[in-house]
């Protein structure tokens, strides 16, 4: 059986972490079993779906690195949405329903008021209240009728599950408008794509039981469910206040690795470290829904930069390559110091030059100076040009590097100086110490 999953994002906002990691989980999950991942764009909404959205949504998989095996907009779909309602109309399972918004709120009111779950009453379904509403010319939305029966299924996260569906109110499938919500195109499409695995937020666990009842009247299988807990802030705070600041879009232009973001999204809220790792493929291949813990994922921005730099200090050449027009010598000397890849653009002036040298030490620089030793340089370089300044000077300890590495580099921190002073290389490294912008 091959496993296909899809990201079903409704293009109304930019990816935020809370849906790039729903996409990550579907990926991780696909990608480890040889699976497929599909993109699907849940856009019936038109009101509030954007093709700049839709855009933003491609991108932002992209720069995260999910690739997908496959991807439809459900606009293209609506002829089949329809077929399944007529399918769902023949079986007597979908009704019309009259109430105007207004109506239903003040039920709920008056149910609120006697301490009882909101519960739509069915109304609707009383001849006399059809009659009279459709006879006030009316316009139906449409709701499936729940078999107000328990529900259940094994979720991969929370283990089994139960949901008797006489504690929910019967879903509106189809607006007064025609247009359908959510609920039934997603049954439709989880049908025909053949998606075997829906793996989603735990604020998704009532719509599945009403979901499973259609999967059942449709005669499709049912998928298998995986209900992960949601992310919330460090101090246990939902997350949508900040959405803004957590989008994929703010988190890339911040300078972040996109497999720091991966790393992340992947190992909070599991019992693994959260730790750097050298690609989305040994995340795949450590993922496991047994690892999802029932609790809230934190998400704290100061512990994803953390990552970031430690991923960042773990990267090969390799990775960075397109973006390190330096090189590889360059990259091994710098990027243990870096928080953000960025950072080293900044460090090139420490090898290229101009630095303006500070002399703390004028009698050391001289004779440093006049100890450097003959070109080619290596890492060995520093620590035998050293130890002769020291045995010269009889300077030790930081008496002998801090005024090196000011001399060197007029910073008081930077990056190690054996690999740095092969860089920087014997000319410049000669003026500085005597004190002169090189
Ligand atoms: N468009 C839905 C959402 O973003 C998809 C939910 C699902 O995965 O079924 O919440």
């Amino acid at each position: 059986m091959t496993i296909t999953v899809r990201f079903a994002p409704s293009p109304t906002g930019l990816l935020h972490a809370g849906n790039a990691r729903t996409a990550l989980l579907n990926w991780l999950f696909a990608k480890k079993l040889g699976g497929r991942f599909l993109l699907r764009i849940d856009d019936t909404d038109a009101a509030r779906s954007t093709k700049a959205f839709e855009e933003a949504i491609y991108r932002d998989l992209a720069w995260l690195g999910l690739t997908h095996d496959g991807t439809d907009r459900q606009i293209n779909r609506l002829a089949k949405y329809s077929a399944a309602f007529y399918r769902l109309q023949a079986a007597g399972l979908v009704y019309p329903c009259f109430e105007t918004e207004v109506e239903l709120d003040r039920q709920r009111s008056l149910l609120a008021a006697r301490k009882l779950p909101p519960i739509y009453n069915r109304a609707s379904l009383e001849p006399a209240n059809k009659a009279r509403w459709e006879a006030e010319g009316r316009m139906p939305h449409w709701r499936f009728k729940l078999s107000r029966t328990p529900v259940s299924w094994t979720d991969l996260v929370r283990g089994p599950v139960e949901i008797d569906t006489a504690t929910m109110s019967d879903p509106v499938l189809v607006r007064e408008d025609g247009a359908f919500l959510y609920t039934l195109p997603s049954v439709a499409d989880d049908i025909d794509m053949a998606i075997n695995f829906v793996v989603r937020g735990e604020d998704h666990v009532t719509n599945t039981a009403a979901q499973i009842e259609i999967f059942q009247a449709l005669g499709g299988p049912v998928p298998k469910f995986a209900h992960f807990p949601l992310l919330v802030g460090a101090g246990g705070e939902a997350l949508s206040k900040r959405l803004g600041s957590l989008s994929l879009e703010s988190l890339r232009e911040a300078g972040i690795e996109p497999l720091a973001v991966a790393a992340y999204l992947a190992k909070i809220g599991t019992s693994d470290p959260v730790e750097p790792r050298q690609s989305l493929g040994e995340l795949a291949s450590e993922f496991d829904f047994a690892k999802i813990g029932r609790a809230p994922a934190h998400f704290v921005p100061e512990e994803l930069d953390a990552l970031n730099a430690r991923t960042l200090h773990a990267m090969p050449y390799s990775a960075v390559a397109g973006r390190i027009p330096q090189g590889e010598a360059f990259w091994d000397a710098v990027k243990s110091n870096l928080a953000k890849l960025s950072d080293a653009a900044g460090m090139a002036i420490l090898v290229t030059g101009p630095v303006t040298p500070v002399i703390e030490d004028a009698g050391l620089a001289e004779k440093a100076a006049a100890l450097l030793p003959p070109e080619p340089w290596d890492e060995a370089t520093w620590g035998a040009w050293t130890k002769a300044v020291s045995a010269e000077t009889g300077a030790k300890g930081r008496g002998l590097f801090h005024p090196l590495r000011l001399a060197l580099t007029g910073l008081e921190h930077g990056p190690e100086l054996k690999k740095l002073l092969p860089l920087i290389g014997r000319d410049k490294s000669m003026a500085r110490l005597k004190g002169e912008t090189a």
